[in-house]
């Protein structure tokens, strides 16, 4: 088939060989291609009349929808730069996200209009505030779009253009934003494509539930790469277990991404069984560390292709993949992310920047063609995370001999006890490997003899109330004694972020 390089080329091309194609399903509406592309140009005709230079900051504040796209192809249109922002966030880190960004146009869902104009004045960039009025039929953003062309505009649009600006704590400090090409959302396709080699394979007649928001970076990547295929996205706002087992079961979803945390969910949805999984061709998952537990249970009960990537914000998902053809049972693979795609490159370093051999557990570099263009307005913290060519991911990792990288944890996760290297990941999946247990999560405390101290947060599995002793005892011997925690928690829920991570920060500020 053919491969788009632009979302303008892509979305001009559906609309012309499959114009009554559904591209877009989200709640009870249904958005054909022929439509998707008009009233992409409708909006990019409307940033255009509101002054909008190439460069310009749109945000976009709101749950997912068909508006999310209009206004993503608008801005690819234009040469606009979408910032989706969480609509959970409080007023605060709104305003910081909105002042850093300094985006000069807002799209905003009505219920978080009071919010706006509250911090507004702190905001001297921000020229408009356009409500979006998502729920109401024939919504979007009324009044604006309405009377404007549909044409295209003249001019070209480039694969090099930033296309979206995706703000991430990353491994220290306030929120920066991550400014992506729109040529990286399909970099990793193409590099596929030209080994013919079928990982992330996509079809046109695919169906594609899209779980995660349009403010995390898999929101995107995971539709863009439908909607190139000519694929139907199906939009959900709000991951809930029983809704989406509903819609996978009936309503005729072929493929998804999801990070564990929600794969966890379904899979403890009370009655499930590979009978809701059967239209099910292929799951995308990744994010966070999977525990070895739950990928078996997908294997067994949900029974289709699986493909694990790895990546971060900074390299625009993935630039690792565990291919469909390793996700056998038994295969000891299945404990890695994955290999790099063919052109993308990983290397492992110590703390001085110098790399190691196969085997050892040093910090992850890659280089990927779809790495960021840069932190937005912040030079110097982008010169230290990437250096020729080389992105720092701030994970603790090893390669094997094959190329297959494991990830062991966030180096700033890593515990340190009387010098010994304590990966969270590991102890966690003990942990989760006893009967009793449902969740759990470990961060380091100070201890006055040993430096750091393991400390066990523990979700008990509902009726269990197991006791420490029961859980050393379990832990013993399938781990190391100073990777033992010391202290245990237990606690009805951890906190985890929308990508499904456990927030140790907010575990470690516990006392
Ligand atoms: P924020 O910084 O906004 O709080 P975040 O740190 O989760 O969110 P992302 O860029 O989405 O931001 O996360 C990237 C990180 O997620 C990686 O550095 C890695 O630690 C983890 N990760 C992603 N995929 C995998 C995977 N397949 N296995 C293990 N860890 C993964």
């Amino acid at each position: 088939g053919t491969r788009p390089t632009t979302l303008t080329e892509a979305a001009a091309h559906h609309a012309r060989h499959r114009p009554d194609g559904m591209a877009i399903e989200c709640q009870e509406r249904r958005v054909t291609f022929r439509e998707l592309h008009e009233r992409g140009n409708r909006t990019a005709h409307g940033l255009l009349a509101e002054g909008l230079a190439p460069g310009a900051r749109v945000g976009y504040l709101g749950r997912d929808s068909e508006y999310y796209y209009e206004a993503l192809l608008a801005c690819a249109r234009t040469g606009a730069v979408l910032v989706p922002v969480d609509p959970r966030l409080t007023e605060q880190e709104l305003a910081h996200v909105l002042r850093d960004s300094q985006a000069a146009l807002l799209l905003a869902e009505e219920d978080r209009l009071e919010a706006v104009d509250r911090i507004r004045s702190t905001l001297p960039e921000l020229r408009t505030v356009l409500p979006l009025c998502a729920d109401a039929p024939g919504g979007g953003f009324p009044g604006w779009q309405a009377g404007r062309p549909d044409t295209d505009l003249p001019g070209v649009t480039r694969s090099r253009d930033p296309l979206v600006q995706i703000y991430t704590s990353g491994t220290t400090g306030a929120p920066k934003g991550v400014v992506l090409r729109q040529g990286s959302f399909w970099a990793v396709n193409d590099l596929l494509a030209r080994h013919r080699l079928d990982w992330l394979d996509w079809r046109e007649d695919d169906r594609s539930l899209n779980l995660l928001p349009g403010h995390h970076i898999g929101g995107p990547w995971w539709f863009l790469q439908g909607f190139r295929a000519g694929a139907t996205n199906v939009l959900v706002r709000d991951f809930q277990g029983q809704h989406t087992l509903r819609l996978i079961r009936d309503s005729g979803i072929t493929t998804t991404l999801m990070v564990p945390a929600m794969l966890q969910v379904l899979l403890s949805e009370p009655g499930v069984s590979p009978a809701d999984f059967t239209g099910l061709r292929k799951v995308v998952y990744g994010g966070s560390p999977i525990p070895e537990s739950l990928l078996r249970r997908c294997l067994e009960t949900m029974r289709c292709e699986f493909a694990q990537i790895y990546g971060l914000t900074e390299t625009c998902a993935s630039a690792v993949c565990l291919p469909p053809a390793d996700h056998v049972p038994g295969n000891p693979r299945l404990a890695a992310a994955g290999r790099p795609y063919p052109g993308v490159a990983v290397q492992i370093v110590d703390d001085a920047g110098n790399p190691l051999p196969t085997g050892q557990v040093g910090e992850v570099l890659i280089d990927t063609p779809a790495v960021m263009d840069g932190y937005w307005q912040r030079p110097r913290e982008s010169a230290l995370t990437v250096a020729d060519g080389w992105l720092r991911t701030g994970d603790a990792g090893c390669v094997d001999d094959d190329g297959y990288l494991y990830i062991r944890d966030r180096i700033k996760d890593v515990i340190l006890v009387a010098g010994e290297n304590v990966y969270p990941a590991e102890v966690e999946n003990a942990l989760r490997m006893c009967p009793a247990v449902a969740d759990a999560a470990v961060v380091g405390r100070p201890d006055r003899v040993r430096g750091e101290a393991v400390h066990a947060y523990v979700v008990p599995r509902a009726g269990d109330r197991p006791d420490p002793r029961e859980l050393r005892e379990f832990l013993h011997g399938r781990l190391a004694e100073y990777k033992m925690p010391t202290a245990y928690e237990f606690v009805e829920r951890l906190p985890r972020n929308v990508s499904g991570k456990v927030l140790r920060r907010a575990l470690r500020a516990r006392d």
